[in-house]
């Protein structure tokens, strides 16, 4: 990699930001060709990838370390809704001239707050040159015991569908971003910060294999991601707007500007966790999760028959969200 002004060689940099990330014994200090992932008797590893890009899945002007934890906190929130504890991560980096030493000590900055705040730790990675825009790669590995992930086929006719947290945060957050005058009449900070910060529902993972019969996470849209679930199990499913769990800044928007519901709904980076379950199970799963520190609340149900999922108003009447109900292009 040729180094701009004052970025270090591939090599040193390697070993400036990222060696002190890499503590585990099987990651040997990232000095050699590869890593090992020893094995866990009675355990499966759960592997999974998301890639964030410049421009799509973060503006150039965010904080690096925010960049960082993002890129990170994306791929936990896909292991936490398998069933998943993260272990461990590897990081490909396309970097473009423009990151210097000071982006990339920020981004190392982020990722060694969420290692210990995740306990999770570096195996390894590549890093490359973009010609436009940077893209981080990471790979997650999270571990469970076996035969235990939980799939997007499970939802049976009849399971309540359940949401951990509050929807439309982060999506309100990135309008914000184009819109400032949105800030005007609301205060926006905790929807900035959530586009920013996913908050990734590893507390929640345990009671996921326990309770969910169905879980994917909540990353392109609410419905949309229902929709995931309903297609993979051959069902479809109802949802209140109404019982959707709103912050009280999202709540304000949505009330000033009554046309954000379609981004509430639809606008995803939400990360959090969508599950259905038996309807017997559904008040110890919320339950359980509060005792873990998370609210979790019934949205809706699913019915027999395949379809999307259908989303009802206040009044019952079923609403129509302009086809905005999923980011397809992610
Ligand atoms: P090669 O090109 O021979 O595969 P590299 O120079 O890409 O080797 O990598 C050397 C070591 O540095 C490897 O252990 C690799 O995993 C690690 N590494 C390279 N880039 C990163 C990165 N962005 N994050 C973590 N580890 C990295
Ligand atoms: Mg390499």
């Amino acid at each position: 990699m040729a180094a701009s002004s004052d970025r270090p060689g591939e090599f040193e940099l390697i070993a400036r930001y990222f060696r002190p990330l890499a503590t585990a014994p099987e990651a040997f200090s990232l000095a050699d060709d590869a890593a090992t992932l020893p094995s866990r008797p009675g355990e499966d590893w759960v592997v999974t990838k998301d890639m964030i890009v410049e421009g799509i899945h973060y503006l150039p002007d965010d904080p690096p370390a925010s960049i960082a934890r993002k890129a990170l906190r994306v791929n936990l929130s896909d292991l936490a809704a398998k069933g998943a504890i993260p272990v461990a991560y590897c990081l490909g980096l396309a970097l473009t001239e423009a990151v210097d030493a000071d982006w990339l000590a920020g981004f190392a900055a982020g990722l060694a707050g969420d290692q210990s705040e995740f306990g999770v730790t570096l195996l390894g990675g590549d890093t490359v040159r973009s010609a436009g825009g940077v893209t981080i790669s990471v790979t997650a590995f999270g571990a469970l015991p076996h035969g235990t992930m939980v799939h997007r086929s499970g939802a049976r006719p009849g399971d309540v569908v359940l949401v951990s947290g509050t929807i439309g945060d982060a999506a309100l957050g990135l309008r914000v971003r184009y819109q400032p005058e949105l800030a005007a009449s609301v205060a926006v900070g905790h929807l900035l910060d959530r586009y920013l910060h996913p908050r990734p529902r590893v507390a929640l993972a345990a009671l996921v294999r326990r309770y969910a019969r169905a879980a994917m996470d909540v990353s392109d849209g609410l419905v949309g991601d229902l929709g995931h679930i309903c297609r993979a199990s051959g069902v479809s499913a109802e949802i209140d707007a109404a019982d959707v769990p709103l912050s009280g800044a999202a709540r304000a928007l949505a009330t000033l500007r009554p046309d954000l519901l379609a981004t509430v709904l639809g606008g995803g980076d939400d990360y959090e966790i969508l599950m259905t379950a038996a309807p017997e199970r559904a008040e110890a799963l919320i339950a359980d999760a509060a005792a873990a520190g998370v609210p979790v609340t019934a949205i809706g149900r699913v019915l027999a028959g395949e379809g999307p999922p259908r989303v009802r108003g206040a009044d019952g009447a079923v609403l129509d969200l302009a086809g905005k109900t999923s980011w397809v292009h992610r």
